[in-house]
């Protein structure tokens, strides 16, 4: 079965109606802001932010972190995995 992973919390469900139905504590416009995002990319084995390069096991862990080099300044918002 596909799992589906939310790009801002890494939050993974099996379909992507209950991923994006539901509020996203790591919003980039803020806490619960709105709603998870579907990550089109595929599965990896580790995941790397597209703005620092940073690498994680795990969407969840990779977000978990401020990014240096963040587009909004620095350690304003989360680590962001490439696709
Ligand atoms: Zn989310
Ligand atoms: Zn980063």
């Amino acid at each position: 079965m596909a799992n589906y992973y939310c790009e801002y919390c890494g939050r993974s469900t099996t379909n992507v109606t209950s991923l994006t139905i539901a509020i996203c504590p790591r919003h980039p416009d803020g806490m619960n802001k709105g709603r998870h995002k579907l990550y089109e990319g595929s599965e990896k084995s580790s995941y790397i932010c597209k703005y620092c390069g940073r690498s994680a096991r795990t969407i969840a862990a990779l977000t978990a972190g401020k990014c240096p080099r963040h587009p909004k300044g620095m350690s304003k918002g989360w680590h962001s995995p490439a696709l």
